[in-house]
């Protein structure tokens, strides 16, 4: 029987949690970057004690505090492996296909954020900047710093600053 996620997460606060241990905040575009695998479609998902989490599907579940039941998580945003809960909202298929159309049509940065307004995103304040970016990936090649150290010193998770020396994130910049 498959073990529902009641009973391997204690509830929506560590869902919550997750999302944050294996996401990486890019100011930039205000996306969160899934960390873990990423499906050929650019769907995050990784599996958690033999169950499936669908990476942003769950950040919507774990922010709202309710399930989707047969709705999809949609992205406001053009990034599927995106899963900050402020860039997602609940769609139907229709609303989907009406999204991406409307995608199409409009300027990739006015994508609005506001229909959805999760309590916990607040508190997420990045403290990377894109002059940080330059400055981490510099002194990683230089073989100066341990990732850990960078980690520490500017208050983000170690996998961040992975992200961002394997140019995971910020492709952006050189
Ligand atoms: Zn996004």
């Amino acid at each position: 029987m498959r073990t529902s996620r009641r009973r391997i997460f204690s509830g929506f606060e560590e869902m919550r949690q997750f999302i944050k241990d294996n996401s990486c905040p890019e100011p930039y575009s205000g996306c969160w970057f899934w960390m873990k695998s990423v499906n050929p479609q650019g769907y995050g998902s990784t599996s958690h004690h033999g169950w499936l989490v669908k990476a942003h599907r769950f950040s919507f579940e774990a922010f709202n505090e309710r399930e989707l039941g047969s709705l999809l998580a949609c992205h406001k945003c053009d990034n599927p492996s995106c899963v900050n809960p402020g860039h997602l909202f609940a769609g139907t298929v229709s609303d989907n296909t009406r999204d991406m159309i409307l995608k199409f049509r409009r300027p990739r940065n006015l994508v609005t954020v506001g229909e959805i307004k999760p309590r916990k995103q607040q508190s997420r304040a990045s403290t990377v900047t894109e002059p940080d970016v330059i400055s981490i990936r510099k002194r990683y090649s230089e073989g100066k710093v341990y990732m850990r150290e960078l980690a520490a010193e500017y208050g983000v998770t170690k996998k961040c600053i992975h992200a961002i020396v394997r140019r995971i994130t910020w492709k952006h910049l050189p």
